[in-house]
This record gives C-alpha cells, sequence and structure tokens, in this order.
C-alpha cells in the first residue's frame, strides 16, 4: 500500500480513497460516480478552527450543499453562509443552527427575504434597495433582523478574473466610501439592526497578502462604525483560501491565514475597545480535497491529439472549462503503471471546451478503464447540470471503510420531471 495523500492511496495497482477500492466502486455503483472521504473533510475542518480557536466558521455551502455534508459540518459546531434560498433550505435541515447562517445573496428576492426573516438568521445586505425592502418586511413581520454589510474592499486578489469578487468593479457588495453612509441609513431603521460587516475578496486565493490588504481596510470602517456608536458583534472576512490543485504549488495554511489577520484585527479591535466575534467563511478549503470525481473511459482516439472519452463532462465538473483549473487525473486500475503516454480528457458533451485535462501523462489508457479525477469536492457536483439529456450522477460517502449512498443517479424520469406538455400538442 502506497499513499498519494491522507486519504487517497494505491493498493493492488488500485487507487483507494478512505481505504475503499475505487475499482470496486466504480463496478458496483457504476461511473460517472462522486466519492467523498468523510474523515478528510472533517479534518480540514478541525485545521481550520484550530487555526482560529477564537473564530465562529461558517462553511459556504455553495461549494457543496449535499446534506450529508453540511450535517458532518454541523456536527464539527460549523455555522453557514448561504447564497440562496434553496441553500437556506438545506442548511436548516441538516440541522445547522440558524443563529449560525448568514444569508448572503447581491440579488436577493422579496421571498428570500421573507424566509431569511421567518428563519431569524442574519442577513448581508448588498444594497440600500435591499436594507429599505428588509426593513418594510420584517416591520411587517414584527421582526427585527439581524443585519450586515457585504463591503466591496477593492482588492485585488490573484487569482482567476471569475472568481475574484472584491475588486471595485465586482458586482457584490457596497463600496467600502459608501458603506458607512448605509450604516447611518441602517441605525434609523426599523425592523433591522445593525451588527455586522462582512466581505469575501474572491477564491482559490493562494497568497495571504490581499487578505490582510482586506482586514486592514474592514478594520478602518469598523472603527467609523463604531464611532457611530454602532455596537458590531461581528466581522465576517468571508473565505476564499486556494488549496494545492497541483503538487507542486505552495497555497498557504489556515495558520498562514490567521498569521495574515489576527493580529491586526486582534490589536486593532482592541485599540478600539470592542470585541467583535471573527467569522470566516471557507468553502473550498473544506471540501476540495476530500472528493474525487470517478469516471469510466469509453472511447480513446488518436488524430492530432490523442483521446481519451470519458463518461463525465462539464456536465458534472465545469472547473476545468469556466475557470482553466487544473484537476489531477489518475488511472484508478494502473495507478502505479509507468505514465509513459500523454492523452487530453475529455467529455461527452457537445462541446470543444468539454475537456476535463490537457497533455497529461498517463499509463496506456483502453476503453473499461475507470479515471479519477481528484479534488473535486468544491464547486464540483453542486454546479453540475442535466445540459445534453445526461443524467446526473450518484454520491457516495466512505466513512472507516464503509460506503454510503448519499445520492442516488438520477434517471429520465428525474430529467423531464417538472416538464409539462401543452394539451393541444398531445
Ligand atoms: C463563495 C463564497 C465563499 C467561499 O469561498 P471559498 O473560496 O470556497 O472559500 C465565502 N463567502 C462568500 C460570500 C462566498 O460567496
Amino acid at each position: 500500500m502506497s499513499r498519494i495523500s491522507d486519504h487517497l492511496g494505491i493498493q493492488n495497482r488500485h487507487l483507494t480513497i478512505g481505504g475503499v477500492d475505487t475499482v470496486l466502486l466504480a463496478h458496483e455503483y457504476g461511473t460517472p460516480l462522486y466519492v467523498i472521504d468523510e474523515d478528510r473533510v472533517r479534518r480540514n475542518f478541525r485545521t481550520f478552527k484550530g487555526a482560529f480557536p477564537d473564530a465562529d466558521i461558517y462553511y459556504a455551502a455553495k461549494a457543496n450543499w449535499n446534506l450529508a455534508i453540511l450535517r458532518i459540518l454541523a456536527s464539527e459546531g460549523a455555522g453557514a453562509d448561504v447564497f440562496s434560498d434553496g441553500e437556506l433550505y438545506a442548511a436548516l435541515i441538516a440541522g445547522i443552527p440558524p443563529d449560525r447562517i448568514l444569508f448572503n445573496g447581491n440579488s436577493k428576492t422579496l421571498s428570500e427575504l421573507k424566509m431569511a426573516i421567518d428563519a431569524e438568521v442574519r442577513v448581508s445586505i448588498d444594497s440600500l434597495q435591499e436594507l429599505y425592502a428588509l426593513s418594510n418586511l420584517s416591520l411587517e413581520s414584527g421582526k427585527t433582523v439581524e443585519i450586515a454589510f457585504r463591503v466591496n474592499p477593492d482588492v485585488s486578489p490573484d487569482t482567476h478574473p471569475k472568481i475574484a469578487t472584491g475588486l471595485a468593479t465586482s458586482k457584490f457588495g457596497i463600496g467600502y466610501t459608501d458603506v458607512l453612509e448605509a450604516y447611518n441609513e441602517a441605525k434609523e431603521l426599523p425592523g433591522v439592526r445593525p451588527v455586522g460587516i462582512h466581505c469575501h475578496i474572491g477564491s482559490q486565493i493562494t497568497d495571504v497578502s490581499p487578505f490582510n490588504e482586506a482586514v486592514e481596510k474592514m478594520m478602518d470602517i469598523v472603527e467609523q462604525i463604531t464611532r457611530l456608536s454602532i455596537d458590531l458583534k461581528f466581522v465576517d472576512l468571508g473565505g476564499g483560501l486556494g488549496i494545492p490543485y497541483q503538487k507542486e504549488m505552495e497555497t498557504p495554511s489556515p495558520r498562514d491565514l490567521a498569521g495574515a489577520i489576527l493580529p491586526t484585527f486582534n490589536e486593532r479591535s482592541k485599540n478600539l475597545g470592542i470585541s467583535p466575534k471573527l467569522i470566516l467563511e471557507p468553502g473550498r478549503y473544506i471540501v476540495g480535497d476530500s472528493s474525487i470525481l470517478l469516471t469510466g473511459v469509453n472511447t480513446t482516439k488518436r488524430s492530432a491529439k490523442n483521446f481519451v472519452g470519458v463518461d463525465a463532462g462539464l456536465n458534472l465538473l465545469i472547473r476545468p472549462a469556466m475557470y482553466d483549473a487544473y484537476h489531477e487525473v489518475v488511472v484508478a486500475n494502473k495507478a502505479d503503471l509507468d505514465r509513459a503516454e500523454t492523452y487530453d480528457i475529455v467529455g461527452p458533451i457537445c462541446e470543444s471546451g468539454d475537456i476535463i485535462a490537457k497533455d497529461r501523462k498517463l499509463p496506456l489508457i483502453e476503453p473499461g478503464d475507470t479515471l479519477a479525477v481528484l479534488d473535486v469536492g468544491a464547486y464540483g457536483f453542486s454546479m453540475s447540470s442535466q445540459y445534453n439529456g445526461r443524467c446526473r450522477c450518484a454520491e457516495v460517502l466512505i466513512c472507516d471503510g464503509r460506503v454510503d449512498l448519499i445520492r442516488r443517479r438520477e434517471d429520465y424520469g428525474d430529467m423531464i420531471a417538472k416538464q409539462a406538455m401543452p394539451a393541444r400538442l398531445l
């Protein structure tokens, strides 16, 4: 038995996850198949929490909101950052306590605001208009909602442009020069109570300096808010810590992140004589490396390139197409063979961009082989679709060598379930 990482190994030529043979998993459950290692999720959470013992960790549900994952994280004491009614619904039924949920979103519907009021969760407000709408709705309900404002701190993380969220031109949040006015407004409005401040500067950030810049700017605003006699209960600095998708990549640890944030946060809070709770919202770091996607080889073809056609495409993993993301690939049934060939691994979707991995050195691949795409736990299944009329695949959870099915494969009935045929076409 040799090891690739804590939870991935090789035994009898086969890739294992959490000690379970992936080739047997593919055989038993069919491919494509998402496989999640529970222990890895728990350990990632504990590592993150360990670096921020005094902070609350609100898991960013959009990374992967399978109920089992949310339930596992609830049992670890996580809160949740939710970005929609559906994520709020899932977080609540999975047992995340409402007083540890922050409802985010840059374009919330009135019914989403109503749902947040009824569930008694805090709301991160993205615009003045949203503030007024929430105030009106909560007055009607006779409740007062605790709010934060999502601040756009105008910092530029070195990440893919599609996941930089705190630039001045990003759609998210209220500009940091305008936000004080928003607190002033909120202070006077009924039905809302400003108790927090929130930012999230981007995702897959691999250098801690933008976090340091963000906390400095946020604490500048905190200082001004405190002068308005608003008592801040929390400062939420969002998520965004990157993970090493490529082995040679160096990414900061949660401890490094703590080193970039905590001294500023603690010292400036102390100087102001306040003690707000720090909140962080990691998504990718918690679940990213916990999961693999098993995909079966349908065809191989040698033309201008050496193509391997598999049964999972951008319908199940859109990150390569959307973000030019890199994911390591292992031939699960030939995991320790020499990587003597060079392949493009392509999905079955009718799009030229449906390429899972480009120019990869791998062992000779034949139809019937099973490939494992690594580090797909974040923004993998949660961004899946039925494009091209393909059913979403199953998900299994590994724990102590046991395998539990946590999502059944969709069937054709699921695919057309909500469609309706006009009577005149019958
Ligand atoms: C997406 C998101 C996160 C999580 O980002 P990661 O890069 O997965 O850590 C946290 N907070 C908010 C508001 C988000 O939109």
